[in-house]
């Protein structure tokens, strides 16, 4: 298990120094803004729609590892995926890393993301690692308000 573990902290780790998606998309169908204060984190979410499926996801923004890792697996994993498909993911990733369900139950639905499932014991990174999927809902939502984590 620790083997696993630390694998699990690689792909974080990878994807906090090398973020996948991250740029503006200028022909971007819907953005949304977030912020943790409890950490600093800030996060705008680009989305490009093609019916009720999501054609692109990209992001911008700044802070902790666990937040830009984040929402990098969230931008890839959510391309080409339909909403519904969307919002299974995202309530059973914020269900992971609450620790409501637990690494077993969630791995065969999130694939690789659920490497966060290691958060749960971690509350204060909780908002770190969930950040990106509340932004993104706000942005499926067509949401004006920046979302904040408190
Ligand atoms: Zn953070």
């Amino acid at each position: 298990m620790s083997d696993l573990r630390d694998l699990y902290q690689e792909v974080i780790l990878d994807h906090s120094k090398q973020p996948r998606q991250f740029r503006a998309l200028d022909d971007a169908d819907v953005s949304a803004d977030g912020f943790n204060p409890l950490c600093g984190d800030k996060l705008t979410v680009f989305l490009r729609n093609a019916g009720d499926r999501v054609d692109e996801a990209t992001f911008q923004g700044s802070g902790c590892a666990i937040s830009m890792a984040s929402a990098s697996m969230m931008a890839e994993a959510v391309r080409g995926a339909t909403v519904a498909e969307i919002e299974a993911l995202s309530q059973t990733f914020l269900d992971l890393v609450t620790g409501k369900i637990d690494f077993d139950a969630a791995a065969p639905r999130l694939g690789k993301l659920a490497v966060f499932g290691g958060v749960s014991k971690f509350p204060v990174r909780v908002k770190c690692a969930t950040l990106a999927w509340h932004t993104l809902r706000a942005a499926l939502d067509r949401r004006d308000t920046p979302v904040s984590t408190e």
